[in-house]
């Protein structure tokens, strides 16, 4: 038990010293850039309704609420972000990779990263080491065969890691995570040495906003505008500490309408700010290394 805490005050403390360095470097971004922004989706489509994963089983209302990101969101997000010249990163599960190849194949040809979210988005705190090793060369496999590339990033289905998952993603040479919130800026793991992390939060996440499902009579649905209004906020603090936006969205929750024209009016007022690095988690991954 003793050894467990100490390991964990260990791990904090390299992180936080990290971050300090990291801190003082905030300004310096590729080509004198003021701040980074990654863009990043998570194509979950009917993984995350599934009751049973093993039997693919579900209410259908809800499972169609799942197919609608793949079959209508993909579309509207592509025609956006090509709009607007931004290369960003979708995490998808490789039973999505299968189920919708040609959808995935379109993302990977418009220039955007395939990165890795699991098998059938089976939150890895679930499983046994070996389970997880094995989600993690299936999920590579596939994604490889869809997309024509290796995947480098790795985000966990619901962020819901175990404590060798890290380990076993730095080991089938995955070069960045995307699942912690002790940071504001990105930086590089101590253990697993080399991981590099663009730390998310819930803040810039639009499931707290917008989710909802049979279970949820108790929640409010967000307007649009109150969550442009919260992300600009989070954009503008970030941005006077020449600093870093990760957006993790979901194309079944953001592509719907309203929303959709918000994420557009969104990025457009970011653009509007001088040396705003929009990447993909890949690039900015890179950067982070190679400093
Ligand atoms: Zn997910």
């Amino acid at each position: 038990m003793i050894y467990y805490v100490f390991r964990l005050c260990a791990r904090l403390f390299g992180a936080a010293v990290l971050v300090l360095s990291l801190n003082a470097e905030a300004a310096e971004w590729p080509d004198r850039a003021t701040m980074a922004v990654t863009l990043t989706f998570d194509l979950d489509a009917e993984t995350v309704w599934w009751n049973d994963a093993d039997k693919m089983t579900g209410n259908p209302s809800s499972l169609s609420q799942g197919a609608y990101g793949p079959k209508v969101a993909i579309p509207k997000i592509l025609s956006l972000l090509g709009k607007h010249g931004i290369t960003a990163t979708f995490f998808v599960p490789a039973w999505v990779a299968e189920n919708y190849p040609d959808t995935v194949r379109s993302i990977a040809d418009a220039g955007h990263e395939i990165a890795a979210h699991g098998v059938k988005h089976i939150a890895p705190v679930q499983l046994t080491p070996e389970q997880e090793l094995e989600v993690f060369r299936q999920s590579i496999r596939l994604l490889q065969q869809v997309s024509g590339k290796r995947p480098v990033g790795y985000r966990a289905p619901s962020w819901a890691f175990s404590d060798v998952t890290l380990s076993l993603a730095a080991e089938q040479g995955f070069t960045y995570s995307s699942n912690l919130m002790d940071a504001d800026l990105p930086y590089v793991h101590q253990d697993p040495a080399g991981l590099v992390e663009l730390p998310v939060s819930w803040v810039l996440d639009d499931a707290p906003y917008f989710w909802f499902d049979e279970d949820s009579w108790n929640k409010t649905i967000h307007s649009a505008a109150s969550v442009k209004a919260i992300w600009q906020e989070e954009f503008s603090a970030a941005y006077r500490d020449g600093g870093y936006l990760n957006l993790t969205m979901h194309p079944q929750i953001i592509g719907r309408p309203a929303r959709i024209q918000m994420l557009d009016e969104f990025i457009e007022w970011m653009k509007t700010f001088e040396g705003v690095w929009m990447t993909t988690g890949g690039e900015l991954a890179n950067y982070i290394r190679q400093e």
